[in-house]
Parts: C-alpha cells; sequence; structure tokens
C-alpha cells in the first residue's frame, strides 16, 4: 500500500525510447470495503483533468466506492493520480448534493419540484424571446459535461434560439489551443498524442506544469526520464516545479514575455540552420513573415526582456534543433498570458520549421485544462460551429442547417461567437437578460471578481445555475437546477489527445436531480423548439441518440467519430478520433501526410491579425491559396499591459495546484486532498520575503488596482519579484462571501484577453504585498510540488544533471539569477555542468528502484517547522504490476 497523496506520481516503472510503458494498475476502495465485497465494476474514465484516464467505478449496495484504473487504456496503462483516486467518487458521493430543485421567493432560495423550476425558467426565456430576441439569451457551461450534452445545448442555442452568446470555462483554460491550432493547422485537432512521451528525444514544456495539472502523463514523462535513454527536458515557467527541478534547461522567464523567448528559439533555429527546407517548400506558407518577425532577438535581447541567461535561450534552441523526435506540450503559462494566441503559434511553427510533426515523439499537444474541454469545441458549446465547422463559411452553415432540419438563417453566424467576458459585459449592459450557467463556478473562476459579483447580482438579470452543489455562483441564481454527476449518468468525453471514453452509469443520482442532457432536452420540449417539420428539435430519447446524432454531425469532417460507436468503446481502451471507415481503429496522430485541413472551403477558421484579432476573412483567405499547406503566423512582441510599478511593485500570477481541481467543488469533498491544500496562500521568494520581514505563515495583503485578498504565505522558491496565489479557492467554505477574508485569486485578476483567442490574462498583473500580522504556523500550502517550503527541493542536485548531450552545459551557477540569493538549501545549481550522470540522481530526484513510501524529503523538512499536511490512513492505495503479456482488459464486469 502507497500513500498516494504524499506520493502524487506513485512507482517508478522507467522504459526505454520506443518501449511499452509498464502496466501498473492503481487502485482504492473506501475504507473497510475489500475488493470480493465489490459487487461490480462499471467502466469510465476520469473526468478531472484532460488526461483523460481510463478507470472502472468499484460499486456496491448501490453506492460508488472506490475506482481502478484500467491497465488496457492507452492513455494511462492503469494508473490513476491522486484527484481521479480520492476526488472523482468522493467528490461526488457526498451528504451535500443538492437534491431538489430550488427558485428564489421573496429574496431567498427554496426547495420546489421540477416542473415548478422549469416552468419559472421558460416562463421567462418565452418572456424575453417574444419581447428582445434571441440576443437576450445567454449560456455560460462547463468543460466537464459529456460529449451528449454539449451538443444538445449547441443545437438547443444555436437552431432552437439562435443566440451567438453561448460560451464555456474552457475560455479561461484552453480557448488558446484551439486558436492555436485553427491559426497554424486550418482546424482544431491536437497533432501528436501522449504516447510521443514513449518516442522521443526531447520534451519541451512551454507554460505547462504537468506534474501538478496532469499527474499522470508526469507519470509516464518520469518512467522515461528513469529509464536507459533519457530525453532532455526543457521547461518554460517561472517557477521552480518539479519540471523545471528535473530540466536541463529551465528558461524561468519574466511572466509576459513568452512571445519574446519564443522569436529568440525560432531565430537559433534559423541562425543555425536547423530547419528542414524541403518541408517548410512542400507544405508551409509564409516562412518569410516568420522569418522577419525574429530578426532582431538574437539571445541576449531576449535574456534582457524576459529575465532569462542569454546562454539558456541557445542552449534550449539547440536541443530542439539538434534532437531528431522532440514532444512539446503547452498550456496556462502560455495560453493565460498576453499574446497568448501569438506565443502558443511559435510552438507549432517550431515544429513546422523542422518537419516534426505527425511522426512518433514528434508530437505538438496544446494541452486542455478541462477534462472534457474537447468535446466542449467540438460541439459548439465554446460558441463556435459544431464539427469544426467556420461561421464565416455559408456551406458550412447550410450543412448544419440541413442536418437540424432548420433555417440557416436561424444559425447565428453573421458575427463571431460571443465569448464568455463578453457575454458579462451584454449581462452588465443589460442586453443579456437571460444567463443559464451549467457545471462551473464564474463567481470564482472568472477574472475581476468584485465586478463579476456585481453582474451576477443584477435584479434584471434572470440566473440559472445547474450544477452539483450550493456554489458561489448558485447563491446568485433565480432558479438551480441539480445535476446528476459523474458515475450517475452515461456518455462519452474526449481527452487531449482525441482518445473518446465512454462513461457508464454506475448508480442512481441522489434525490432528484437529473441528468444535464435530460435537463436540456426538457428545457427544448418545453421551450417547444421544432424543424422544418414541426417535429422536436431535440427528440433524442437519450445519451446514445444524443450521440449517433453527432456521429452524423461530424461525418467527413476533422473530428469523424463515424467509426466509434458505444459497443465499441465497451471493453477495451478508449480510440483516438478520426475514426471512420479509412480508419476504423482510430487516428494515433494527425497530419502523418502534412496535408493540413487549411483548404478554404474545409478550414474550421480563415484565422486572424494575431497582434490585433482582426479576422482575415473569405477574400484574403483565398488569396492565399493554402490548398493542404500550414501557415507560419506570428506577431510582433508587445509588453504586457500591466507592469510592476512603484504603487504596485510585484508581478501576480496565479495556477493551481496538484491536489485540487477548478474550484474545489468535488476535490474539497475528498477528505484526503481537502487536508493537502485545505486554505488559500501566496507563494513569495525567499529574497523578496526577508527584505519585507515576513516569515513563512505570516498574514500578507496582496492587492492589485481591483481587490484585495489577505492569505496566509508560503516563502518558496518562485522567482524573485513574484507573488503567485492557486485559483481554486472562493467562500463556499469559509462563510460563503469574501467578506472579511477575501481569499479568491480572481479579487485581484483583471478584464483583459488575448485578442485572438479571447482567453483571459490570468497570468499576469501588478500587485503590491504588505505583511497585516504575524501567523500561527505555517501557511496551508503543500509541503510536496511547486509550493514546497524554500529550499527544500531537488533542485541543486538534478537540475544541470547528464543532460541531453552529456555536455549538461546546462545547470550552470547562472541559474541562480533568476531566484535572488540562493539562500535555499539545494537551489544553487552547483551540482551542474553535467558533473552528475544521470543514473546517479538521488532519491530527492527520480526514484529509479523500489517503492517510496512518502515523496517528501523528510530529512528536508524539519517537523517542527513545516507539519505534513498531507497523507493519512485512508490515504492508502494498492499499485499492481500485471505480468507482460496480460490482455489487461480488467473491469468491464458489469
Ligand atoms: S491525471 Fe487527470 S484524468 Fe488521470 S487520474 Fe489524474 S486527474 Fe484524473
Amino acid at each position: 500500500m502507497i500513500d498516494r497523496i504524499a506520493d502524487i506520481w506513485g512507482t517508478r516503472t522507467p522504459y526505454a525510447r520506443g518501449g511499452h510503458w509498464p502496466d501498473r494498475i492503481d487502485q482504492l476502495l473506501a475504507d473497510g470495503v475489500i475488493e470480493s465485497e465489490v459487487d461490480r465494476w462499471v467502466q469510465s474514465a476520469c473526468v478531472l483533468c484532460s488526461n483523460g484516464c481510463g478507470l472502472d467505478i468499484a460499486v456496491k449496495d448501490g453506492a460508488m466506492v472506490g475506482v481502478r484504473g484500467r491497465a488496457a487504456d492507452l492513455v494511462n496503462h492503469g494508473r490513476l493520480g491522486p484527484k481521479g483516486l480520492f476526488a472523482s467518487w468522493q467528490g461526488v458521493s457526498t451528504k451535500e448534493r443538492l437534491t431538489r430543485p430550488l427558485i428564489r421567493e421573496n429574496g431567498t432560495l427554496v426547495e420546489t419540484d421540477w416542473d415548478t423550476a422549469m416552468d419559472r425558467i421558460v416562463e421567462r426565456s418565452g418572456k424575453l424571446l417574444a419581447e428582445k430576441g434571441p440576443l437576450s439569451h445567454a449560456f455560460y457551461t462547463s468543460g466537464q459535461l459529456f460529449l451528449e450534452e454539449y451538443y444538445a445545448l449547441a443545437v438547443l442555442g444555436k437552431a432552437g434560439i439562435g443566440t451567438p452568446h453561448m460560451d464555456g470555462n474552457t475560455r479561461l483554460c484552453t480557448a488558446t489551443a484551439a486558436a492555436s491550432l485553427k491559426e497554424s493547422f486550418g482546424s482544431d485537432g491536437q497533432p501528436g498524442t501522449a504516447a510521443d512521451v514513449d518516442e522521443c528525444d526531447a520534451i519541451f514544456l512551454f507554460g505547462h506544469n504537468v506534474a501538478e495539472t496532469q499527474t499522470v502523463l508526469w507519470s509516464r514523462i518520469l518512467d522515461r526520464l528513469g529509464g536507459p535513454d533519457r530525453p532532455a527536458v526543457v521547461c518554460v515557467d517561472p517557477r521552480r516545479t518539479e519540471v523545471a527541478q528535473l530540466a536541463d534547461v529551465h528558461l524561468a522567464l519574466r511572466p509576459g514575455t513568452n512571445l519574446a523567448l519564443m522569436h529568440g528559439l525560432i531565430r537559433e533555429l534559423f541562425v543555425h540552420g536547423w530547419i528542414n527546407e524541403e518541408f517548410i517548400a512542400a507544405h508551409t506558407l509564409k516562412v518569410e513573415d516568420l522569418s522577419a518577425a525574429v530578426e532582431k532577438w538574437t539571445p541576449e535581447a531576449v535574456a534582457e526582456t524576459c529575465g532569462v541567461e542569454a546562454e539558456d535561450v541557445r542552449r534550449a534552441a539547440e536541443i530542439f534543433g539538434t534532437s531528431e523526435r522532440v514532444l512539446s506540450t503547452v498550456l496556462q503559462g502560455f495560453y493565460q498570458s498576453s499574446q497568448a494566441t501569438a506565443a502558443s503559434c511559435q510552438v507549432n511553427n517550431l515544429h513546422l520549421l523542422r518537419g516534426m510533426i505527425g511522426r512518433p515523439g514528434c508530437g505538438i499537444l496544446q494541452m486542455n485544462g478541462q477534462p472534457t474541454a474537447q468535446n466542449n469545441r467540438e460541439c459548439g458549446a465554446d460558441g463556435d460551429l459544431p464539427g469544426f465547422r467556420n461561421w464565416e463559411n455559408p456551406d458550412h452553415v447550410n450543412e448544419l442547417a440541413a442536418l437540424w432540419n432548420v433555417d440557416p438563417a436561424v444559425i447565428p453566424h453573421w458575427a463571431p461567437p460571443t465569448h464568455a467576458m463578453q457575454i458579462m459585459r451584454y449581462a452588465e449592459q443589460g442586453s443579456v437578460g437571460f444567463l443559464w450557467i451549467s457545471a462551473t463556478n464564474p463567481a470564482v473562476s472568472m477574472p475581476e471578481l468584485p465586478r463579476i459579483r456585481e453582474i451576477l447580482a443584477r435584479e434584471e438579470l434572470f440566473v440559472v445555475v445547474q450544477d452539483l452543489y450550493m456554489t458561489e455562483t448558485a447563491q446568485y441564481a433565480d432558479v438551480v437546477l441539480p445535476a446528476a454527476g459523474w458515475g450517475e449518468k452515461t456518455g462519452t468525453f474526449t481527452n487531449i489527445d482525441r482518445t473518446v471514453h465512454l462513461s457508464e452509469k454506475a448508480v442512481e443520482p441522489p434525490g432528484e436531480a437529473r441528468s444535464d442532457l435530460s435537463i436540456f432536452l426538457d428545457y427544448s420540449r418545453r421551450m417547444d423548439f421544432r424543424n422544418k417539420d414541426g417535429k422536436p428539435l431535440l427528440g433524442w430519447a437519450g445519451p446514445e441518440d444524443a450521440y449517433r446524432a453527432w456521429q452524423e454531425c461530424t461525418r467527413g469532417r476533422p473530428c469523424d467519430y463515424t467509426g466509434i460507436s458505444y459497443a465499441k468503446l465497451r471493453g477495451g481502451s478508449g480510440i483516438q478520433w478520426p475514426c471512420n471507415d479509412e480508419r476504423p481503429d482510430g487516428t494515433e496522430r494527425l497530419y502523418a501526410d502534412a496535408d493540413f485541413p487549411t483548404d478554404p472551403d474545409y478550414c474550421e477558421s480563415y484565422g486572424h491579425d494575431l497582434l490585433t484579432g482582426a479576422t482575415v476573412g473569405p477574400q484574403a483567405y483565398r488569396a492565399m491559396a493554402p490548398g493542404g499547406r500550414a501557415v507560419f503566423k506570428t506577431a510582433s512582441y508587445a509588453p504586457p499591459h500591466e507592469e510592476p510599478d512603484g504603487d504596485y511593485p510585484f508581478r501576480y500570477t496565479t495556477g493551481r495546484t496538484a491536489y485540487h481541481f477548478h474550484t474545489r467543488t468535488k476535490t474539497a469533498r475528498s477528505k484526503p486532498l481537502n487536508r493537502a491544500a485545505p486554505d488559500a496562500w501566496v507563494e513569495l521568494s525567499a529574497p523578496d520575503a526577508t527584505r519585507m520581514g515576513v516569515l513563512e505563515g505570516d498574514i500578507v495583503s496582496v492587492r492589485s488596482r481591483r481587490g484585495e485578498i489577505v492569505v496566509p504565505v508560503r516563502v518558496g522558491d518562485i522567482r524573485e519579484g513574484t507573488v503567485f496565489a492557486p485559483f481554486h479557492y472562493g467562500y463556499w467554505d469559509a462563510g460563503g462571501s469574501p467578506d472579511g477574508h477575501p481569499r479568491a485569486a480572481n479579487e485581484l485578476t483583471m478584464t483583459e484577453w488575448d485578442p485572438v483567442s479571447k482567453q483571459p490574462v490570468f497570468k499576469n498583473a501588478a500587485v503590491q504585498v504588505k505583511r497585516v500580522a504575524a501567523g500561527a504556523g505555517p501557511s496551508p500550502a503543500p509541503t510536496t510540488t511547486a509550493s514546497r517550503p524554500a529550499g527544500t527541493g531537488a533542485y541543486g542536485a538534478s537540475h544541470g544533471s547528464a543532460g541531453h548531450d552529456g555536455a549538461g552545459r546546462h545547470g550552470s551557477p547562472d541559474s541562480r539569477s533568476a531566484y535572488g540569493n540562493g539562500a535555499n538549501t539545494g537551489q544553487d545549481g552547483s551540482a551542474g555542468d553535467g558533473a552528475i550522470p544521470a543514473t546517479a540522481i538521488p532519491a530527492t530526484g527520480i526514484p529509479t528502484t523500489g517503492i517510496p513510501t512518502t515523496a517528501i524529503p523528510t530529512t528536508a523538512i524539519p517537523a517542527t517547522v513545516i507539519p505534513a499536511t498531507v497523507g493519512g490512513p485512508d490515504a492508502e492505495v494498492q499499485e499492481t504490476f500485471p505480468l507482460p503479456g496480460a490482455d489487461g482488459k480488467n473491469g468491464d464486469r458489469s
């Protein structure tokens, strides 16, 4: 048994390049339940991050009592991370679930029945439609619904109501992934696959703290790093994350300067001739524009703007330029920063320059954060047209109109879809009077929370909230609908590498809770939405009906699901789209033939100017004659709009911890996870803390021009001059409101977004920090991962290890410059310069043998100073290692 709260990634199973990632089946059952007592195992996958690990749900006496990873699944080979093990089922099976609808009466939410609640919604909806038309309606959904539910929402919104005001919280986390893929390749769709970890020579992680955001993917990378032919790792992140600790090059750049760094890397490829001219000539457009845009970005210019070492820029570029197979991943460090789309497109450009796409080990993963974000985008619940269709292409609109048997004029396509921040603006101004929020919590997750709370509280705005719990957002609702959660309904969802999983209903939802699909179908029925033949617009009987309709919607499109049936998803692994008659087993990698979906008649977007966000439009795009070639899109670098100054001298950035998901509605209801990170904190560097006289655990006020939080300090390993706050914490378990104890990270963030993806900028703001009180002890921050106390990591030992080519040129003391005075042990990179061979990485780095009982080096953290906030007897997980050759079809006993 192993404590998987403390040992987040579990036991190492090293493997060599090109080998099979060994299976390891992780299992957790409720206290007192033994395996022989489980009534049945029901096939599903985890919906707590975009990795989408295949698992089976243990059911006993009609209740979920545990989970077990599916060894047969290509995504996780049986592994599960802490959130999947503890929160997937514990976070749903709680007594705090909403079980009856609520309506607001005289200012108070009171229980009612479904008919009364739905009648109230339909009455207000019908009245507004009659008086003000479709633009009075807006829908804001999630990255956690199932595919069938998004598609139902998209159809009723676009063909039933006819509103362009529809978006998901995926706007906050993955909109830039979609935007960058559309700009470079003509359509959304991840080119790479998780299996590229098995084949690559180098891994570049751009603003992607994979060790905490997708813990099982990091396990796979750790196992390659522990194997005989270790890939090089390059980490771009201002914090000393687990990834940074093991990186050959850590570029701890100044927040807001990603594009400048990317220009420098691209320039180095040109300068050294590390480009594939044949591929560029045959399969790309506009390389001259790219070359001109990066011309001035010498490593020295990058160093000055980004606050990194010029030599590190050269070294990172050399690794990219000379490796045969590079896997790149990108996430919020890029997506939630200024110039997000331009910086993310530069990652695509690196691969295109080298012709490194569509081959094993050469993946691009413009990551998703939310587990079902991919489906949100495919189905059009983010406002796009379903099936990656182009709203500017009349033929695509006509295709949907024919499919739904409605007038094309009903489908909104006269302007771009309305993104989430603009929806809130319309609600603020009063043109949107009906806002339906499903499975998300904007009162905690959106930027500039004081403003968001004011909008949601507007008397004129009718708010419907559909969720599992009484969230901070639900408190503002006029009607609250109790939704069924994961394990309580059937449906499909698609992970980061296009793998589709089926999640079967395992148990009944509590009380009167209903699936989101059934709620949307009920609304459509009560609103009497009909097609041109007078038949119900959404006449689906259930999820499989909805799924079949979706399959037809995708026929011939890049995300072709026509070859993936419910039956085919039962029993084995998930399947990667596109999957159709030509590719009956699915598709591991896109663009193996370098034929990109950029044809004007087929593409999902005609693209944008990446600096201003202006649309290119059909005429200019057709004139470019892309003809299946990818496009080198770029923009000139512009500094962030809000820079530190005399009044607000610190840079503020937000992010995640491994122990929580989104706004903790599920993860905080798992006791082991909540114990690991029970309350909010901010991280300051040791030099900054020393200068201000702030000690670990002291209470500080962090204030921006928009708001304030008052929280304890973790003195951690973060770039000097930078303040980090986890974005998970709101108020539902802290008095219900910020009054007197503001702690939500988004009290301070600003209303600004990328011009192309419209993704808000959460990673850069200017703040001031003041000590307001002595602490009563250490901060509640985890003692593991990037939030560990300063100097307790293994950075000095592992940083500068053998390195990509054995030269180990990185890891020099120069790397200290980004972190201040090196007062913390293990910080100075002194073991660098290739002095330590990879095999000698000590136990505080990658344990290559044995089964560690804890990932925390207890000798490094005096118990009297920092108490262990993790672990516990109910946090133990069983790991089993099937013999090679076992068919791995664990589960499927239902
Ligand atoms: S890595 Fe993600 S999908 Fe897998 S178990 Fe963890 S939270 Fe769930």
